[in-house]
């Protein structure tokens, strides 16, 4: 398989033709190989335009997902970055690329240490994967420059919004089922929430107890 030209079509024809111009992120879209964070019987199917199983009953997010929403978080490279469900580690490792500290927290342990494995081994060393609840948060790590929520809530857990910097960037999928919308939301001085939709998508949902 030729990965790299793979790789360039799916950035060209799945990524950029929908509107993703942020530079960064589609240099790291470029960079990161997709098929490492794929089971291995699904590797020919890395490149789809769409989410694939990753085991444990969840999914790898559609290419254009991850980079849709990899682009509202605004990150420059300085940042610290908290992603809740880290799965595959796929967007883990886009984030690794483009901020300067990734926490990424996996409720399902197993999941958690492949993972953990997998990301160290391809020297992604300023992810640090986390086995727990991220509806929490992770408390020791914040304040966060941006959080990227990769399953879908009925309203955004409160830690989340509370763990956000003052200008911070928070973007999560909100909703149920079919029925969930793409939320930006932004803190401004004064802990005041400004709040964007950014159009209709599909997650697995966050399970946990907030
Ligand atoms: N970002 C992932 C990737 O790049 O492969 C895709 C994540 S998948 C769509 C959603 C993940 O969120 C699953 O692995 C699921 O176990 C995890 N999850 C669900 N609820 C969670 C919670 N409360 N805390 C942490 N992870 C959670």
């Amino acid at each position: 398989m030729n990965y790299s030209k793979l790789r360039e079509d799916m950035v060209k024809h799945q990524i950029e033709s929908r509107g993703v111009s942020d530079k960064r992120v589609l240099k790291a879209m470029r960079e990161v190989p997709r098929e490492l964070f794929v089971p291995e019987g699904l590797v020919v199917e890395a490149y789809n335009d769409h989410p694939l199983p990753i085991g444990h009953g969840q999914t790898i997010s559609q290419p254009y997902i991850v980079a849709e929403m990899t682009e509202l978080l605004e990150l420059k490279g300085s940042e610290k970055v908290l992603e809740i469900g880290t799965g595959s580690g796929y967007q883990a490792a886009i984030l690794s690329k483009l901020a300067k500290k990734v926490i990424t927290l996996e409720r399902i342990e197993g999941l958690a240490k492949k993972t953990r494995v997998l990301l160290k081994k391809h020297g992604y060393n300023n992810v640090t994967v986390i086995h727990g609840d991220g509806t929490k948060g992770y408390g020791k790590e914040a304040p966060y420059d941006a959080i990227i929520v990769t399953a879908a809530a009925d309203k955004i857990p409160k830690a989340l919004i509370e763990q956000l910097a003052e200008g911070g960037r928070l973007v999560a999928p909100v909703g149920k089922g079919y029925g969930q919308e793409l939320l930006r939301i932004i803190k401004r001085e004064g802990d005041k929430l400004d709040t964007e939709e950014h159009g209709g998508v599909i997650f697995v949902p966050l399970i946990g107890d907030e």
